[in-house]
């Protein structure tokens, strides 16, 4: 599976890139000092590729289908992951799962906001507030996400 283990790769430097995003509202991906048990390994990664996915997406590299494919095979496994680790944990129980799962739609929503709202830097990654010009982390030129015309 040379695929997935690329995915991988670019959905942990995306998650590097977007790390300063998330960690600032919450970052229920990093729980620091612990060790992620498997389903939360599972998760971890399964938001992280999903999070690829919209970057990518909305950098206009993946087409619409390509892209809703994809968010539904990885949401498929975030939800088995999400699953999996409610049963590890056992202590929530109950509606506990339909809220995760509402976080998750939640995260994407968020990130996919931000994609659209803002502007990554396609030099560096650093995401923009709308309506920025220049990157305020390397001063690159920004382009609109969706425009793909390459300079
Ligand atoms: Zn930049």
């Amino acid at each position: 599976m040379v695929t997935l283990g690329a995915l991988l790769l670019v959905g942990f430097s995306v998650f590097l890139i977007l790390h300063p995003v998330i960690s600032g509202k919450e970052a229920p991906l990093e729980s620091a000092g612990e060790d992620p048990s498997d389903a939360q390994f599972r998760k971890r990664v399964s938001l992280l590729q999903l999070r690829d996915a919209e970057y990518e997406y909305a950098m206009g590299k993946l087409g619409e289908e390509d892209y809703q494919a994809l968010r539904k095979e990885i949401s498929a496994e975030a939800l088995a992951a999400i699953r999996a680790e409610l049963a590890e944990t056992r202590e929530s129980v109950g509606p506990a799962y339909e809220s995760e799962s509402a976080d998750l739609e939640q995260e994407i929503a968020r990130v996919r906001a931000r994609l659209k709202g803002g502007t990554f830097c396609s030099e560096c990654g650093h995401p923009n507030d709308a309506g920025s010009r220049f990157c305020s982390q390397c001063g690159s030129p920004l382009q609109s996400p969706r425009t793909s015309s390459a300079p």
